[in-house]
């Protein structure tokens, strides 16, 4: 997997094809959709109104610039503790300050900035273990009652990747699968057009959805699901940690993977402290020593 880096960071996953079209991707894909945006000046009036001995205007006029998401995370910290005066911890020594803050486990500083990726060329096996992440995520994932067969990709497994005998029979089942699905759909169609009580709905949509939420019952864990995740810099903290992880699913930790790099890309002081350790099947774990902040 290899990091774009750039305002956006992402991984990108190429789409292959069996002979027949039936369309596979082989690693995860990760594109970063927003950040946030600090208004660096934001604090100043409220500053303004402190006695001029205290010095807060060092704060609104530190020289070192910081990237968005420690920015304001080291605000939300200050305050708490209205340290804003010359004794504050400059821009320039962020990284002792957020060491501080994971060190101490005063991690709800850092729910403060939230990060949304789309994910894609993971199967419905890693997003069904992704949602199960409660605390401080948002998910949209593709509805496999509401989209047609004219979406549907498939995820092959790196242990397939490696042998010829079950790269071939993923080829195989893919295309079995997508055909079979087709098939299913028309004739769920012909079935509602004919009037089955079972898919009577109303409406458009309704009468779709009666016809793809059956069709669905055929597809397998190694289904696309591609899905937009929203998390803030604690929770995604946890999730990498969990997930890129040498006990976690290898599909998975490569997801946890993916989103550590652009992370860390985008944020090198809230996520800096993670050290890469390589695994034998050629995947990456990440460790530090400040754990669940
Ligand atoms: C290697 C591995 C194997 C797994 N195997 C299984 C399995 O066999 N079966 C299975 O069902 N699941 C399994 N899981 C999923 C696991 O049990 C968790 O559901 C998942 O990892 C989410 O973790 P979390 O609850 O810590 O995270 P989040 O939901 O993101 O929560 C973050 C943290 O917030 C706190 N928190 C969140 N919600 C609550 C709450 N309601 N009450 C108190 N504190 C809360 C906890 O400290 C929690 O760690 C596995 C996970 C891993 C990493």
């Amino acid at each position: 997997m290899m990091i774009e880096s750039g305002e956006y960071p992402r991984v990108d996953s190429p789409v292959y094809r069996t002979q027949s079209g039936t369309a596979y991707l082989t690693h995860p894909g990760v594109t970063t959709l927003a950040k946030p945006a600090l208004n660096d000046g934001a604090p100043s009036p409220f500053l303004a109104g402190f006695p001029t001995a205290l010095g807060f205007e060092a704060a609104t006029s530190d020289p070192t610039p910081l990237t968005s998401g420690a920015g304001l995370c080291k605000l939300a910290g200050q305050l708490c503790y209205m340290s804003f005066g010359p004794k504050r911890t400059p821009n320039a020594q962020a990284s002792r300050y957020f060491a501080n803050i994971l060190g101490s486990g005063h991690g709800s500083v850092l729910e403060h900035a939230t990060f949304s990726f789309l994910a894609y060329g993971i199967s419905r096996s890693v997003t069904h273990e992704l949602v199960r992440h409660r605390a401080g995520f948002a998910f949209s994932q593709v509805s496999q009652r509401y989209v047609s067969g004219q979406t549907l990709r498939f995820v092959e497994r790196p242990e397939f990747q490696q042998s010829e005998d079950l790269h071939r029979e993923f080829l195989d089942r893919i295309d079995r699968l997508a055909q079979s699905h087709a098939r299913i759909e028309t004739r769920l169609r012909e079935l509602q057009d004919s009037g089955a009580e079972v898919l009577t709905a109303d409406g458009q949509t309704g009468r779709r959805k009666r016809v793809h939420q059956a069709a669905r019952a055929l597809l397998p864990n190694e289904t696309e699901a591609p899905i937009v995740v929203t998390g803030n810099v604690r929770a995604w903290r946890h999730f990498i940690e969990a997930r890129a992880n040498e006990h976690a699913d290898i599909e998975i930790r490569m997801l946890a993977y993916a989103v550590f790099l652009c992370l860390r890309s985008l944020e090198p002081l809230l996520f800096g402290d993670y050290e890469e350790v390589p695994l034998a099947d050629g995947t990456v774990a990440v460790s530090t020593v400040t754990p669940k902040v």
